[in-house]
């Protein structure tokens, strides 16, 4: 079956209904397994297998087996214990088993008299006296039958109410006979499959789902048999695929030249109070670089919290303005482009630069004017929430668009915003920055569109948090803590965390935690801040405990990203075990920087599970974003540690980026070779994984 061959109708344009035993309401079942044609069956991987291919000696049976046995029955009765059941003896023998029921009916047993032959499939048990089954699928013989007559292991299937496993074998066995005739393309050529060790499509599909009796049942039970690896990486190669296209396809566009002039760069970096560190110059070395192509920049800053990422931003965007261009920064909260405006206009207004704030809580004569200055061109730089890319708001001369803290955004969103920003058939330059490093070959798959830069180094003079985690019984002895080092002049946060992410639950548990701490610590000024409070209410709480007016800032993880106030040194954050490692490393990325020694206290509720603490131990034993992401990785799973919000483009059907991550190099390896010599594949390989929920395959 070659790529060419198109003349048997295509197992993806086949609905499951043109299968036997499929009409309407089972198509609705297997709909909601995601199954709608024949294809979609055929990469509907079984979630482990039976070997049913031989009968085991009865005497021969231990624990734990999967097996096919035969034996006559000895003795049936109903036993009335603490639940009634049906116990059934069998023996064959060379033993004697135990077949347990616990639902039945009288003509059940009636069936299983002495005497009768039967053959039953099931997991072998230790009961109490004896082996046994419990509820096993079994079968009368009518007389001597030959062994089982299966030539292949059995799959099992992850299935759906009214859908049960012998029809959706019975499914999949009619999908085979298309496989069989041709109906599904081999996008990988010979030379690529042998590059890579990958056996050929139809026989990987044919072993998943009827793997030869002898074939390895560990490899399999793991999902790393060759077959499972090959339709792994084929997915992984389409969505990597679909990703360099886009960039690809985006470099095609045009964009304005952003030329370096140093001008404006040359003079902020010269009135910043410290130097730019090493590795804040080579990113922004990169940077220039990209903006000064006449083709969209899109490039990843990584850098872990604190890194000064933020001083990266604020050259892109002064390079921009040099070059006659308006930047846009976006930030994901309200609080954290409140904070970016607000140290913008300290830094660029000395410059003679007017700087635009655009929220969703402006008010409207505010807005208006905003807008007026965006789209009339006095305005060189906007900076908001998402609200700036909205309808009404038109630039002048858009030349960059930044966005921070993008893991808050979500893949679908960032690929919005670039849309977004198109103009005159061109797209401005776009930098994107995140404090979630993602270890690389993973990074490799979720970030394929973008180039990537890392700030791995921090500046001088930061002392590490030190974090400890204690149970919330010791909470008065908390309080009292946090009241010491107030007096002693340390300001400090106060975290408050929920299970839902009710900004308004949240917000009455952060008003109540306030009132309770100043109550308890009469001469300790607590501020409040929460995402529920407006922006007019919200400003001066927060400059009050940036100049130090306020010692004890109680707050919801509205301060997760942004916040900087170099003097808080202490941390209190309750029920730490409901967060992640990156959004509680984040969190406590708020302090440790000044160059005080900062603490945090993880305050857990209840006692704590195996799992749990060992998560909270990761954040004890390091504080390099690399480090926890990795751990994050392994504890929880790609999807969570990208962000819920991006796991719409992190679902695979077959792949595993924690089990496939040694695979990525080289997906990556045959994204290039398929790229550069066989083009006319990736569409149809991209399709085939991603189709419709291509977002970010169109463009
Ligand atoms: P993030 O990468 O988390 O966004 P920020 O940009 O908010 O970090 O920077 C954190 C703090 O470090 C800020 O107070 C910033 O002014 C300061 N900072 C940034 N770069 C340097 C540097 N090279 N030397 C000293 N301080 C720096
Ligand atoms: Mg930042």
């Amino acid at each position: 079956m070659g790529a060419g061959d198109r003349t048997a109708p295509q197992a993806d344009s086949i609905p499951v209904t043109a299968l036997k035993g499929v009409g309407a309401k089972m198509a609705e079942r297997l709909a909601r397994l995601n199954i709608i044609t024949v294809q979609d069956l055929l990469f509907y991987l079984p979630q482990r297998y039976q070997n049913r291919t031989r009968l085991v000696a009865i005497g021969e049976l231990m624990p734990g087996m999967a097996v096919s046995v035969q034996g006559d029955v000895q003795h049936t009765e109903v036993k009335f214990g603490r639940r009634r059941m049906l116990l059934s003896s069998i023996s064959d023998g060379t033993g004697t088993l135990v077949l347990r029921f616990f639902h039945f009916g009288a003509g059940q047993k009636a069936s299983l008299a002495r005497g009768t032959k039967l053959r039953c499939f099931g997991e072998v048990r230790s009961g109490v006296n004896s082996l046994e089954m419990i509820h096993p699928e079994y079968r009368l013989l009518e007389q001597e039958e030959p062994p089982p007559s299966e030539q292949h292991l059995t799959p099992v299937y992850r299935v759906t109410e009214g859908l049960h496993q012998p029809a959706l074998r019975s499914f999949v066995e009619q999908a085979l006979e298309y496989l069989h005739n041709g109906a599904v393309t081999e996008w990988l050529p010979a030379g690529v499959r042998q590059q890579f060790e990958l056996p050929p499509l139809d026989e990987a599909l044919a072993c998943v789902h009827h793997p030869p009796a002898d074939a390895p049942l560990d490899l399999l039970a793991g999902q790393c048999h060759p077959a499972q690896r090959r339709l792994a990486f084929e997915e992984l190669l389409a969505h990597h695929l679909s990703l360099r296209k886009l960039r690809a396809s985006m470099q095609h566009h045009s964009a304005p030249p952003l030329k370096e002039t140093s001008r404006l760069t040359g003079q902020f970096l010269a009135q910043l109070p410290f130097s730019i560190t090493s590795a804040q110059q080579r990113v922004w070395n990169e940077i220039r670089q990209d903006l000064a192509r006449p083709f969209p920049m899109q490039r990843l800053v990584q850098g872990d919290v604190g890194s000064g990422k933020t001083v990266v931003a604020v050259l892109a965007a002064l390079q921009a303005v040099e070059a006659g261009h308006q930047a846009a920064i976006m930030a994901p909260t309200e609080l954290l482009a409140e904070q970016h405006y607000i140290n913008f206009r300290h830094w660029l207004t000395p410059l003679g630069l007017e700087v635009a704030w655009l929220s969703g809580q402006l008010k409207a004569s505010e807005k208006k004017d905003m807008l007026a200055a965006l789209s009339s061109g006095q305005a060189h730089l906007a900076v908001g929430t998402h609200a700036l890319f909205q309808e009404q708001v038109e630039f002048d001369r858009l030349g960059l668009v930044i966005i921070d803290e993008q893991h808050r955004f979500g893949v679908h969103q960032r690929l919005a915003l670039r849309e977004k920003g198109s103009c005159d058939g061109g797209y401005p330059h776009q930098l994107i920055m995140t404090a979630t490093p993602i270890p690389r070959t993973l990074a490799m798959t979720a970030y394929a569109d973008l180039d990537v830069s890392v700030i791995d180094e921090l500046p001088p003079g930061r002392t590490p948090v030190s974090t400890v985690a204690v149970p919330d019984s010791r909470r008065d002895e908390v309080i009292e803590r946090v009241g010491a080092a107030c007096r002693k002049g340390r300001q400090a946060y106060w975290v408050c965390t929920l299970v839902e992410e009710s900004e308004a639950l949240a917000a009455q548990a952060a008003e109540d935690t306030a009132a309770l701490l100043s109550e308890t610590l009469p001469e300790i000024t607590v501020g409040l801040v929460h995402g529920r409070m407006k922006p007019q209410q919200r400003a001066p709480v927060m400059s009050a405990f940036k100049a130090g007016e306020i010692d004890l800032l109680v707050a919801t993880t509205v301060i997760e990203v942004g916040v900087d106030v170099p003097n808080a040194s202490l941390m209190i954050i309750e029920n730490p075990e409901r967060l992640g490692l990156a959004q509680l490393h984040q969190l406590r990325g708020r302090v440790g920087r000044g160059s005080r020694e900062s603490s945090c206290v993880l305050m857990y509720h209840g006692s704590l599970s195996g799992a749990a603490h060992q998560r909270l131990a990761v954040l004890r034993e390091s504080g390099d974003g690399f480090v926890i992401a990795q751990k994050d990785l392994e504890l929880r799973g790609p999807g969570d540690v990208l962000g819920t919000r991006q796991t719409g483009m992190l679902q695979f059907r077959v792949a595993d980026l924690q089990r496939d991550q040694e695979m990525l190099p080289d997906v990556a390896r045959a994204a290039g070779l398929l790229l550069e010599q066989y083009p006319q594949h990736v569409v149809p390989l991209v399709e085939r994984w991603i189709g419709e929920r291509s977002q970010y395959g169109g463009v």
